[in-house]
């Protein structure tokens, strides 16, 4: 796990980066006249270490982000052992692999990556006893309705087809531990996000038309949240922009 430099001279770089992406937000809203209140930040922490989630807590972060089961349980523990009530929300971004969904549903306060129905049940048996799981269905974006049977491309990122996001998300509503938030998606690579966040929007909106509540869009990252932004986005999820790069993918 890589640290960049310890203590106060990473705590200021930390800090630098957050303002300038909270600057980001703010002219991006502003550009669209949403308010930036309405935009909830997501720090995204894979790779990096639980003092890196400490410090973010204590300039104010609220809410994390991890895409790794083994990693994110244990930065959590480190994390919620030492701020006990003042942990962050922990958001999971990751693919949920079916023999993990359960153990990922204990952890996690909110999962971003329901993307099959199989999921549902071992999800639903990992909530906390007297707490309820958000989830959002992940939404692919790359195939377009009518294209289903378009090959996948390598790093293919997941997600249910657009066909079949108000099932999965009628079924997530009806199960009484898990609280249907709203979609989420990642704008495909190597093409522009708009059309991509248009189509994730329109998700939402069939989404929204039976389940009010699920309102929650999740989009855009370093570098296209000001696409997402413009798109309705209620989420963003960044990590390089605060953090740092991130070494190459185990
Ligand atoms: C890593 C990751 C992010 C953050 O990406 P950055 O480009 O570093 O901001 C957002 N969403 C998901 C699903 C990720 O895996």
């Amino acid at each position: 796990m890589s640290t960049t430099g310890t203590g106060a001279a990473r705590s200021r770089e930390l800090a630098e980066n957050l303002a300038a992406v909270r600057d980001r937000i703010d002219r991006a809203c502003r550009a669209v006249d949403r308010e930036p209140g309405g935009v909830t930040l997501i720090v995204v922490t894979k790779y990096f270490p639980a003092a890196d989630v400490v410090a973010l807590a204590s300039l104010g972060v609220t809410d994390v982000g991890e895409n790794r089961y083994q990693e994110a349980a244990e930065k959590f523990a480190e994390v919620r052992a030492q701020l006990v009530h003042d942990a962050p929300r922990l958001h999971f971004i990751g693919q949920v692999q079916s023999n993990k969904a359960t153990a990922i549903a204990a952890l996690a306060d909110v999962v971003h990556t329901v993307d099959r129905p199989k999921l549902i049940a071992p999800l639903a048996r990992g909530v906390r006893p007297g707490s309820r799981l958000g989830v959002l269905v992940q939404c692919d974006l790359a195939t377009g309705p009518g294209q289903a049977d378009a090959a996948h491309r390598p790093g293919d990122r997941g997600g249910a087809r657009p066909e079949s996001v108000t099932d999965l998300a009628d079924r997530l509503a009806g199960e009484a531990d898990l609280d249907l938030r709203g979609v989420m998606a990642v704008a495909p690579l190597g093409a522009p996000p708009e059309p991509a966040f248009d189509r994730l929007a329109d998700l939402s909106a069939r989404v929204r038309a039976d389940h009010p509540g699920a309102d929650w869009i999740s989009a855009g990252m370093s570098g296209d949240l000001e696409a997402a932004i413009r798109a309705g986005a209620t989420h963003l999820r960044v990590g390089s922009a605060i953090l740092g790069t991130r070494p190459p993918l185990r």
